[in-house]
């Protein structure tokens, strides 16, 4: 065995996306303790940044210190006590991934479906909601990566606390890439991801909470199943004004990284990177269209950083796939579960939304079917 040098991949698959240089560059700065002084700045303002990816003013939002599944669960385990019932959107695989949680949490789940590449339908979540009025959270992906279909989270938290649900919404895919309005749209529990939109490393997972949220938490009647992931013990860490208290060793490098694609975001402004993946994500389309290659989910409903195409009949998905990678060193993503070998997907997300990748890849797939 020798040293691993990975290959330079062109990352255009559901995550993760290439990573800024100076995030890279950023991780590979000296270790520091994780609870020197130094190193709490940096977590105050991680928690400034991440406030301003997600559009909040919530106190309590900080990154988990795991994948985005762990995030997906911080926020279930909470707000889950056993015995409840949670309407569950499931339009894709990561809303099937937060019903077995909920089960997990011995609650009962309730769902509202829709074939996979459309959206979450706000009229059948209603009348669930009508039928199960006992029902106390509504949990759904904003952006379902394993199809690439987007839903209106507006308006799914609108009716979800007509009901006087809280709600919990999965953005790892759509936070940086498209708006995510968390105080607007009145979020109550919001998860996402670092490896997609903002280009950073995978194995963090930014969280927020509101004060119903937090509220709700601390008059839980059972305990948090999970010590890890309990975030009135998290807080410790993570939240006040003096001196923080071990809770565990952070993954400190990480956290130089997603401090640095955050200040990324910023310099070039929340709004210019919307605008930026929505017209490559347009452009995308166009030039796929020219080579005989259209989209699976329909243009209302589309993401422009997670693109879904139909593999055309007579096409073998895998042999593609693996002629982009070993000739062309591109990575895009197959379709999961009833869509395999019948989508491909094609991520455009943060450092990886580009023209310049549009048009490598598009003049290798032309290569590869002609
Ligand atoms: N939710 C969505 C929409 C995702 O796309 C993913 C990962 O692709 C996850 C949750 C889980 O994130 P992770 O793979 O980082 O655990």
């Amino acid at each position: 065995m020798k040293k691993f040098l990975p290959p330079e991949r062109i990352l255009l698959g559901p995550g993760p996306s290439n990573i800024y240089p100076e995030v890279l560059e950023a991780m590979s700065r000296s270790t520091v303790g994780h609870l020197d002084p130094q190193f709490i700045i940096l977590m105050d303002e991680i928690k400034e940044l991440l406030r301003y990816a997600f559009r909040t003013k919530n106190d309590i939002t900080f990154a988990v210190s795991a994948p985005g599944s762990l995030g997906m669960e911080t926020c279930l385990v909470n707000l889950v006590e056993p015995g409840t019932k949670v309407i569950v959107c499931i339009n894709g695989v990561f809303g099937g991934r937060m019903k077995s949680i909920v089960e997990r949490c011995g609650a009962l789940p309730v769902i509202v479906e829709a074939d996979w590449g459309t959206a979450i339908d706000p009229d059948k979540l209603e009348d669930t909601l009508k039928k199960n009025k006992d029902a106390s959270v509504v949990a759904f992906v904003h952006a379902e990566t394993s199809t690439g279909a987007k839903s209106d989270a507006k308006v799914i938290s609108e009716i979800a606390h007509k009901y006087n649900c809280l709600v919990i919404a999965d953005t790892v895919t759509s936070l940086g890439g498209i708006p995510v309005l968390v105080d607007e749209w009145n979020f109550d529990a919001v998860y996402s991801g670092s490896q997609k939109c903002l280009s950073c490393p995978p194995g963090l997972s930014p969280v927020t909470f509101n004060d119903r949220a937090v509220n709700f938490i601390k008059k839980r009647k059972s305990p948090v199943q999970s010590w890890f992931m309990d975030l009135n013990l998290i807080l410790g860490y993570w939240s006040g004004p003096a001196k923080r208290a071990y809770h565990h060793t952070a993954p400190v490098n990480a956290l130089y990284a997603l401090h640095q694609s955050l200040l990324h975001l910023k310099e070039e402004g929340l709004e210019n990177s919307w605008k930026r993946h929505e017209y490559n994500g347009k452009k995308l389309i166009s030039e796929l269209n020219k080579i005989g290659l259209s989209p699976f989910v329909k243009e209302d409903e589309r993401l422009p950083q997670l693109t879904s195409v139909t593999i055309p009949s007579g096409v073998d998905d895998l042999s593609i796939r693996k002629t982009l990678l070993d000739k062309y060193n591109i990575e895009i993503g197959a379709g999961l579960g009833a869509l395999t070998g019948k989508i491909w997907r094609i991520g455009l997300m943060g450092y990886s939304s580009n023209e310049k990748n549009i048009n490598i890849l598009v003049n290798a797939l032309k290569e590869i079917l002609s």
